[in-house]
């Protein structure tokens, strides 16, 4: 007690002197942007208030208190008083090859929406490595590509093709040998992850599975159907669409994947789009409505466990229920697309809006809120992506209703912000570079007119949107989107 009593006031002395003989001098960053007395806020750190962020060339290079540093007025300073400053986005969920004649606008609506990350989750190999690469050789004015190349499905694939539903955005494999060569060549052509699709047997997924961790590959994908999400998950970093999960978890789960193996075996000379759907319309309703909390919790454990991200895209899977593209402002990003796939989506949701969501809509939009809750509690990763431009899913606006969506399902807005910002970067090992506004990191960067922690939503009133360093003000984000109009 004594000593307490003797040694605080000494201290507090030691800082008294600290502070006044370190009076805040003037700096000078030559070839810098300073923008100053902002509120920053990342996955790690959460707010950090009047703070001061130096830019040079593609870089953060300093990051502190506004208050400890004086800068000269020589300096290049964008004032940041009263603005929020958040990481770039990633939407971890993207098709470049869905639309091919979509894809030359994408760059440019991803940008303008504040996403400065995608990863691409399938297409053609040719096709979307030429967006890859294009993306690489333009990084002030794209945004950064990540691509897993065609799905890796078996046979009959699903993907093939055969509908314009279904464009060839997948390869199928009849064996095992088959599956490690084509995820060597897809190595090699430069993929950065594997993307593990719904027909692939067992032994065929495995192959794909160890091949791609021998060659330091993230496995992405859905659930096989003739596997489950217990025995599937310690192959898969990260999951799709909480696909063929709710199967795992009903109450005659096995049942269930014996009547998958039967129908996969009958159907085996069918279309893979058509065996799939055959499959969804006999099982999914009966297990939304036969949910085991025993066989859930064992599931969710198993996912924890081996590490397999969520990747819900809520936009979409609750779309079908909540319609977001019936909304004026949605439709109006629809005139950023090409006029000819403007047209064909306004027609389509003026067919949609005559029917109303089916219960199975619902029962799906009510198990995906359920189950979303139940993985945030059990502390499961998620990461923020949309399947854009799939279901009239404007690339980029469709983000921030996933964002929102994952907020609304039970993340807290910083949470939602992590899993579009810090958890992709640390999902493509680059975690030191990314992700975070830290000193050393590449400077992807959002300002913002209003705090997203206080509402999500606040994330769609992007102010500047930073990429690679390159600084891009509301202005020039109007113009990027009129020059799509
Ligand atoms: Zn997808």
């Amino acid at each position: 007690m004594r000593i307490n009593n003797i040694i605080k006031p000494i201290i507090t002395l030691f800082a008294l002197l600290l502070i006044t003989s370190c009076n805040p001098s003037t700096e000078l960053f030559e070839d810098a942007i300073c923008i100053t007395n902002t509120n920053i806020i990342d996955a790690e750190d959460g707010l950090r208030e009047n703070m001061t962020v130096v830019l040079r060339d593609n870089k953060i290079i300093k990051v502190l208190p506004s208050a400890s540093l004086k800068l000269s007025d020589k300096n290049d300073i964008i004032n940041g008083t009263g603005k929020y400053m958040i990481p770039g986005l990633w939407d971890a969920h993207v098709h470049f090859a869905y639309i091919e004649d979509l894809a030359p606008s994408m760059f440019k609506l991803f940008l303008a929406y504040g996403i400065t990350s995608v990863r691409d989750t399938g297409g053609k190999i040719d096709f979307v490595k030429e967006w890859k690469d294009r993306a690489e050789a333009d990084p002030t004015g794209a945004p950064r590509v990540k691509i897993a190349g065609p799905l890796i499905d078996g046979m009959p694939n699903v993907y093939d093709g055969s509908d314009p539903s279904r464009p060839p955005l997948s390869l199928g494999v009849s064996s095992a040998e088959e599956a490690v060569k084509l995820v060597d060549k897809l190595d090699s052509i430069g993929v950065d992850l594997i993307k593990a699709y719904e027909m692939l047997t067992p032994e065929q997924f495995k192959a794909v599975t160890n091949r791609a961790k021998e060659l330091g590959l993230k496995v992405t994908g859905h659930i096989p159907l003739s596997m489950d999400a217990i025995s599937a998950s310690p192959g898969m970093n990260s999951m799709e669409h909480l696909r063929n999960i709710e199967l795992s978890c009903a109450e005659d789960w096995e049942g269930l994947k014996n009547q998958r193996l039967e129908l996969l075996v009958d159907g085996k000379s069918d279309q893979g789009g058509i065996l799939r759907s055959r499959i969804h319309s006999a099982q999914r309703t009966r297990a939304f409505e036969t949910q085991s909390e025993k066989n859930t919790e064992q599931v969710l454990d198993a996912l924890l466990k081996n590490d397999s991200w969520q990747v819900p895209t809520l936009a979409l899977s609750t779309g079908f229920n909540e319609r977001p593209f019936l909304r004026p402002e949605w439709k109006a990003s629809f005139n950023y697309l090409p006029q000819e796939i403007e047209n064909k989506w306004l027609e389509s949701i003026a067919q949609i809006a005559t029917n109303p969501p089916t219960q199975a809509d619902k029962k799906r939009t009510q198990w995906t809120n359920d189950i979303v809750h139940k993985m945030v509690d059990k502390g499961i990763t998620f990461m923020a992506g949309t399947d854009c431009p799939i279901f009239f899913l404007t690339p980029g606006l469709s983000l921030h209703e996933e964002m929102a969506k994952l907020v609304d399902f039970g993340l807290s807005p910083l949470q939602a912000i992590e899993a579009a910002t810090a958890k992709p970067a640390e999902y493509f090992d680059m975690d030191n570079e990314l992700g975070l506004i830290r000193e050393g990191m590449i400077a992807d960067l959002l300002i913002l007119d209003a705090n997203p922690l206080d509402n999500i939503k606040n994330t769609l009133k992007l102010n500047t949107m930073i990429k690679d360093g390159k600084i891009y003000n509301r202005t020039a984000l109007d113009q990027m989107l009129q020059s799509l109009d």
